[in-house]
């Protein structure tokens, strides 16, 4: 009997060290009070609460995360009453108010009859997994912001314009609201090159490009390279009034920079040509016929006499 008893003891001794000594933390909830019947003593390093102030299920519950709370314990709960297993990442709160990631494992233990007895489970510190997961998706961002930017000029490069135009044209088919896109060339920027050379020419690009982003205020709005010399305005809720104001204030902005160009027949200083076009998106039209239009109407400012805006009626 007594050898019996030892054994149980010597074993639950081992069980105890074994459960003490891993990094995981080990918790019991008593389904029928919902209070803590063990947790690891682990639980204090690495939370800073005392081991002893996890006295009931509440006491889980406000340790978590203000922004996670909910979910967490709505997922837990309803997991746990339909008998599931589950896991659940949070942010468990710290005594210093700060928090660490952690991973809930949680399996429910049954009685006899089918019905939940307890849940039992392990506390797993994920913070470092998190912080790498963290690392991954700012790197993420940083390279998807380099490849949907222009090298030279520093605008949104060609790719990033037509994902953007296909979003808003479809927000803008939604809404109702207009839609705007000013296409804009340089003129005479083959004399530019041959008089002044690439290296100087490439200069002026970046520049014309920085203007044009100063000339757009709104946070919607988007300045892209179109091509070459070729630049592309994006305004979404935009109506044709304001667009051509937009337009107006570019070419007065560019003007102004009063960059030399010996060569241009037009003008003693760096000029450009514009089309404005304005849609009101219904599902039924096509970007890619509003952006033709728009080109023909930067083909017309050219034939026209360049230095100038043309604009739908
Ligand atoms: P217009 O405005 O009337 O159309 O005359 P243009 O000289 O601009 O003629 P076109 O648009 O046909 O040619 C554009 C020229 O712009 C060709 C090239 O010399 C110059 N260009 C295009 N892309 C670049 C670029 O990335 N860097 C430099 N330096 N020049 C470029
Ligand atoms: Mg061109
Ligand atoms: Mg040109």
């Amino acid at each position: 009997m007594s050898g019996v008893d030892d054994l149980l003891d010597s074993d639950s001794a081992v069980y105890r060290t074994l459960l003490e000594s891993t990094l995981a933390i080990p918790w019991k909830i008593d389904w029928a009070t919902m209070k803590f019947a063990y947790i690891g003593p682990q639980i204090e390093p690495l939370l800073g609460w005392e081991r002893d102030s996890w006295i009931s299920a509440d006491d889980w519950v406000a340790r978590i995360h203000a922004d996670d709370r909910e979910h967490v314990v709505n997922f837990c709960i309803s997991q746990s009453k339909a008998g599931v297993d589950h896991e659940a990442d949070y942010r468990a709160l710290t005594r210093d108010n700060g928090y660490v990631w952690i991973r809930d494992v949680v399996h429910v233990v049954r009685d006899d009859k089918g019905e939940v007895e307890a849940l039992v489970g392990f506390m797993f510190d994920i913070s470092e997994r998190k912080k790498t997961e963290a690392r991954l998706l700012s790197l993420q961002k940083e390279l998807e912001a380099l490849s949907f930017k222009d090298g030279l000029t520093g605008a949104a490069n060609r790719r990033m314009f037509d994902a953007r135009l296909d979003q808003e044209w479809k927000n803008a088919a939604r809404s109702g609201q207009p839609l705007s896109v000013i296409l804009l060339d340089i003129d005479y920027f083959k004399q530019y090159n041959d008089f002044y050379g690439h290296i100087r020419a490439d200069e002026r690009l970046t520049q014309v490009a920085q203007t044009l982003m100063l000339a757009t205020g709104r946070p919607g709005d988007l300045v892209a390279r179109f091509g070459g010399e070729e630049f592309v305005l994006l305004l979404p809720e935009t109506g044709a009034a304001t667009a051509r104001e937009i337009a107006e204030r570019c070419q007065r902005m560019i003007g102004n920079m009063g960059i030399p160009h010996e060569k241009s027949p037009i003008s003693p200083s760096l000029t450009v040509s514009m089309g404005v076009g304005t849609a009101t998106p219904l599902a039924q039209t096509d970007a890619m016929d509003f952006m033709h239009s728009v080109d023909q109407l930067l083909y017309a400012a050219k034939q026209n006499g360049r230095n100038r805006i043309e604009a739908m009626p």
